[in-house]
């Protein structure tokens, strides 16, 4: 399992920067940083620690068997970004 950014995120890289399998990209340091529209977390990398829904203020992150129906592309996109 991972967890699943959804298009409420507003980039503002907290999780991203507490990560601690650096599983979410991009960074803030990273070219794609301006242009991604949202951030993404690698389900090859999450090790389901839970952390960054505590730091996400948008109520972007579930964890995956939680993903409302509405935002359930997102698990297929959170993957594609890193494939
Ligand atoms: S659940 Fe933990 S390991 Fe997975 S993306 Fe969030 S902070 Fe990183």
């Amino acid at each position: 399992m991972a967890y699943v950014i959804t298009d409420a995120c507003v980039k503002d890289f907290l999780c991203a920067s507490e990560c601690a399998t650096t599983a979410i990209h991009p960074m803030i340091d990273e070219t794609s940083a301006d242009t991604a529209s949202q951030l993404y977390i690698n389900p090859d990398e999450c090790i389901d620690c839970g952390n960054c829904i505590s730091l996400c203020q948008s109520n972007a992150i579930f964890q995956i068997d939680d993903l409302p129906d509405d935002k359930a592309e997102f698990a297929e996109k959170n993957a594609a970004y890193f494939h």
